[in-house]
């Protein structure tokens, strides 16, 4: 078997891995169709779940036809097909499922690739994907998909424990500052940490695994952010201790258009990678809306609310000034079969001439549209970052795991939009969407400024447009096992 470097005379083979989650994969797709352009082949390795669906709802075979080599491959998430897949089913299964089956079909699928694999971009949450490549000799790199503060964080958490910042007591200040995590001491209260360090146990088996998973990542040969220096430096400086090697290659949505634009002109042809069919319906209902003067209400692909919890936030959109169109996903109200449904129905009625209503919408197109001028986001990084390049403040609700870090650096931090963690209340709800949209411009004012300066980070010549350069470069000449010793 042939483990070597590429001979001169092929493309690097590049495979690139994500966790078996939406948000994971949008962000790892598109770093693949990054590097097919420049010239790479690719093997996009997807569980099959996951492919059946991207097969169902998306153009995905013929879309990537057109890069020479690119190849999807599946491999099992350890599920049968027809399992819901619903709520936790992903801490609760992956880690036995890796032990049981992924580990070793992804070291045959690595042993018995043709021509054999250069490089491996594994999910930073895959630390099997280490252990294996190292085995075989091949270089890895890390991809974390969520954001670099919640990543350094995670970090953090064995140093916050022996601080005895962590755990949370039941009379504790939520506010109260986090003194132990570096470059974060200013803002970072208990209240913004990581949803699973809420737990009084702070030796669960959640917590225990994203620390696990989140120190073995700064094993790889390098590590990549979907993030850009001018929006998170100061952390990634302090990641740069950890590992040496980091390419924050971000927003890579924004990266991928821009490179996209260049090579096809302005109508030029994007993938959709939705999991779930999209309802565009939404798009003529927004033309007819006057300019920033809708609130798009989406909490990603995972969040689901009480119903008491969606009729609060309905009420106080309703009560609101403004217009709003909302994604409702048939799962995103938890409650007796077909509850959901019932109160969905029941409020649209009543809300029909002030909102609309999808089970999915295309979002990157609804963000950039120019009736969109707010946000209410359960703060998922890809959210966050598309509604950056847009230019669009939020209202952050966020829900769990890396999404109340991210809540808190929005509106504290970049000061481009409102937290309202912990709360959810309808007055509350009416009052931060008013803020956002209608009374306190500062918050259109910075998100538009900062839209400028992001998309100048993947203009040719800006930071993040240098770093996926660079990544290029190296997996090219071969330089990842030396550069992670600089
Ligand atoms: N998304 C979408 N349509 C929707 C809701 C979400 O296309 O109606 C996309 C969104 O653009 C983002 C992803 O789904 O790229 C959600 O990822 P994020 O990291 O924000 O949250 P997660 O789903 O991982 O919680």
């Amino acid at each position: 078997m042939e483990m070597d470097s590429p001979s001169q005379s092929r493309p690097p083979h590049v495979v690139i891995f994500p966790l078996p989650l939406q948000g994971h994969i949008n962000s790892m797709i598109k770093l693949a169709e990054l590097l097919a352009l420049a010239g790479f082949k690719l093997t996009f390795l997807n569980s099959h779940h996951n492919h059946e669906r991207l097969i169902k709802f998306t153009n995905i075979v013929a879309y990537f036809k057109r890069y020479p080599g690119f190849e999807l491959k599946t491999i099992t998430d350890g599920l049968p097909l027809d399992h819901p897949r619903s709520g936790n089913w992903f801490l609760e299964t992956y880690e036995e499922a890796i032990k049981m089956k992924i580990k070793q079909r992804f070291r045959e699928m690595l042993m018995n690739s043709n021509p054999p694999v250069d490089c491996v971009i594994a999910d930073g949450f895959s630390g099997f994907a280490i252990d294996v490549a190292n085995e075989l000799g091949i270089p890895i790199i890390g991809f974390r998909t969520s954001s670099p503060r919640s990543f350094w964080v995670y970090y953090s958490i064995t140093d916050i424990i022996k601080a005895g910042e962590l755990p949370i007591r039941g009379s504790e200040d939520m506010d109260r500052l986090i003194t132990t995590v570096p470059g974060m001491e200013t803002y970072l209260r208990c209240r913004d940490l990581p949803s699973f360090c809420r737990k009084s146990d702070i030796e669960d088996s959640t917590v225990q695994l994203i620390v696990k998973q989140t120190r073995k990542s700064t094993e790889a040969d390098a590590l990549i952010f979907n993030t850009t220096d001018e929006l998170d430096g100061p952390i990634l400086s302090q990641i740069r201790t950890k590992c040496a090697n980091i390419y924050p290659i971000g927003p890579l949505h924004a990266q991928l258009n821009t490179k996209l634009k260049a090579k096809h002109g302005e109508s030029f042809d994007q993938f959709s990678n939705a999991l779930r069919e999209e309802d565009k319906s939404c798009i003529p209902w927004l033309d007819k809306q006057p300019y920033r003067s809708v609130i798009y209400v989406s909490f990603g692909s995972i969040t689901s609310t009480s119903r008491d919890q969606l009729v609060e936030l309905w009420y106080g959109l309703l009560n609101s000034k403004t217009k709003f169109l909302f994604v409702v996903r048939p799962d995103s109200v938890i409650g007796k079969d077909g509850e959901g449904e019932d109160v969905v129905k029941e409020l649209m009625e009543k809300s029909k001439d002030r909102g609309y209503i999808v089970d999915w919408a295309p979002q990157e197109v609804v963000l950039n549209h120019q009736a969109v001028g707010g946000f209410l986001t359960h703060s998922g990084w890809n959210s966050t970052l598309e509604s950056i390049v847009a230019g669009v403040p939020m209202v952050c609700w966020p829900y769990f795991a890396d999404q109340q870090v991210t809540s808190r650096v929005v509106s504290r931090v970049w000061k481009i939009g409102l937290d309202m963690k912990d709360v959810c209340d309808r007055k509350i709800v009416e009052n931060m969407v008013n803020d956002v949209m209608v009374d306190r411009k500062e918050f259109v004012n910075s998100a538009t400024d900062m839209a400028k300066v992001i998309n100048q980070c993947v203009s040719i010549g800006g930071s993040s447009s240098n770093n996926l350069d660079r990544l290029i470069e190296d997996i090219r000449m071969k330089r990842l096992k030396t550069t992670k010793r600089l």
